[in-house]
Order: C-alpha cells, then sequence, then structure tokens
C-alpha cells in the first residue's frame, strides 16, 4: 500500500515530467490537494510534508475540515509558527453558502452566474473582504454540468469585472469523465483559448492569471495545456 507521501512523490515526479514535455517551469504551477476524500488523519500527514493549500468542494466539509486544521494548529505550540493553510472553494457554491464561506477561503473556484458575482460581492463589501474568483466555464459543452457556457463567457467577465468588491482572477474548468484523451485536451485547450480571448480584450485587470484545470485523471494533459493551478485529491489519498 502506498503511502501518502509516496503518492505525493509520484504526483511531483508526474508534474515535472509533464512540465519538461511542455517547457514549463513546475515551480509556477500550484497544487490544491483537495480532502473531500481523505480522513483527517492524512489531511495531517499533508499539512506535516509542507502543503499548506487546500480544497474542498462543499461548503459543510470545508468548514469541519478547516475548524480541525485551525484546532491542531493551536494544540501544537510546536507549529505555531507555521504559515496558515489557504483554502480554495472549488465545487458549485449555492448562494446563501457564500457567508458561511468567504471568511475561509483564500479563492472561490466556482462562480458561473451573475448572480453568485453579485451575492459574493455584496457579502464581501460587509466583511470587509476582496476574494479572488474565477470563472467556472463548461467548456465540453455537457447539459448536467456546472460553469457558465463558452459562448456567455465573455459577457459574463466583463460584468464580473465591474463588481468592486471581488478580483477576477482567472478561469477554471472541469473535464469530462472518460478515457478519451483528445475530448480532455479539446476541454482545456479551449478554456485556455477563452483565457487568453478575455485577457487580449483587456476586460481584465493583471490579476486575470489563473487557469484551474486538471485532476488526479487528467493533470498531465491540463498542464500540457496551459494550467496554472491543479485540484488533485485521490492520487494523493489513494491507498
Ligand atoms: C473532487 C474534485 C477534484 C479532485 O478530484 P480527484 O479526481 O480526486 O483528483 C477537483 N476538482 C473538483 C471541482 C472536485 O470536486
Amino acid at each position: 500500500m502506498a503511502t501518502i507521501a509516496e503518492n505525493l512523490d509520484a504526483v511531483h515526479h508526474t508534474i515535472e515530467s509533464a512540465c519538461t514535455r511542455a517547457g514549463r517551469d513546475p515551480d509556477k504551477l500550484t497544487m490544491v490537494v483537495v480532502t473531500k476524500s481523505a480522513d483527517f488523519d492524512a489531511v495531517r500527514q499533508v499539512l506535516a510534508l509542507g502543503y499548506d493549500q487546500l480544497g474542498e468542494n462543499r461548503v459543510q466539509q470545508l468548514k469541519k475540515v478547516a475548524a480541525q486544521v485551525d484546532e491542531l494548529h493551536s494544540q501544537n505550540t510546536q507549529n505555531s509558527d507555521k504559515p496558515a493553510v489557504h483554502w480554495h472553494m472549488i465545487g458549485h457554491l449555492q448562494r446563501n453558502k457564500v457567508r458561511q464561506v468567504l471568511p475561509l477561503v483564500r479563492m472561490i473556484h466556482s462562480v458561473d452566474t451573475l448572480r453568485l458575482a453579485e451575492e459574493i460581492n455584496e457579502t464581501a463589501e460587509k466583511m470587509d473582504l476582496c476574494p479572488r474568483v474565477l470563472m467556472q466555464v463548461n467548456a465540453s459543452q455537457e447539459p448536467q454540468k456546472y460553469g457558465v457556457p463558452v459562448g456567455a463567457a465573455v459577457h459574463l467577465a466583463e460584468q464580473i469585472e465591474t463588481l468592486p468588491h471581488l478580483r477576477l482572477a482567472g478561469l477554471m474548468t472541469m473535464a469530462p469523465l472518460t478515457h478519451n484523451q483528445d475530448v480532455i485536451r479539446t476541454c482545456f485547450s479551449r478554456t485556455r483559448e477563452l483565457f487568453l480571448e478575455i485577457k487580449g480584450e483587456r476586460i481584465v485587470g493583471s490579476n486575470f492569471t489563473e487557469l484551474s484545470m486538471g485532476m488526479s485523471s487528467d493533470y498531465p494533459i491540463a498542464i500540457e495545456e496551459g494550467a496554472t493551478i491543479l485540484r488533485i485529491g485521490s492520487a494523493v489519498f489513494q491507498a
């Protein structure tokens, strides 16, 4: 059975190979460790190895694990000078949960409607915050999926950009669950084209730098297609 440290080593090895193929610098990639499938002992091991960017896709679970991490840090006085953990909300976010999640997270990856962006903007103003958000794009055109359709994405970016209490930091996408690598690659490359289009039309400011794409099954392809943030869960926590 592989340990978490071994899994992380294997992931890093794969990241480095993909970066070599793509001529990219692995140090410029952010890896968010997605803890939704992990028990807390496993999360603790990840933290002990120095990882500080964690992701959850549900608000309830994020609150729970974030509280456990806080408690761990406060118990362990030797760790009191350890940098805080930065949380990423990567899953679908309901407007009535925004107030709970905003104070906890560094970045929300899943903004896909103007109504949600407006709710984040209003809540952030009240809380005196200015969160970084990503616009989630449904680049694979699957009807059941969250994310703004590609054809509506530029307009939504323009609208989000007018909101003063959040910063649009880039795009996020999820590839379809398929073994067909061409389908996955097309989804990522389409998202990258959209990213460049939005940047090129100067709709957005210099904060627009991130492409969150790539999960355990497809992150090498995502790296080749320009991802800057990877969201990796099961490849870290599988036994
Ligand atoms: C669960 C999840 C991930 C990580 O998936 P793995 O296949 O476990 O790596 C990434 N992004 C989102 C939005 C998720 O919900």
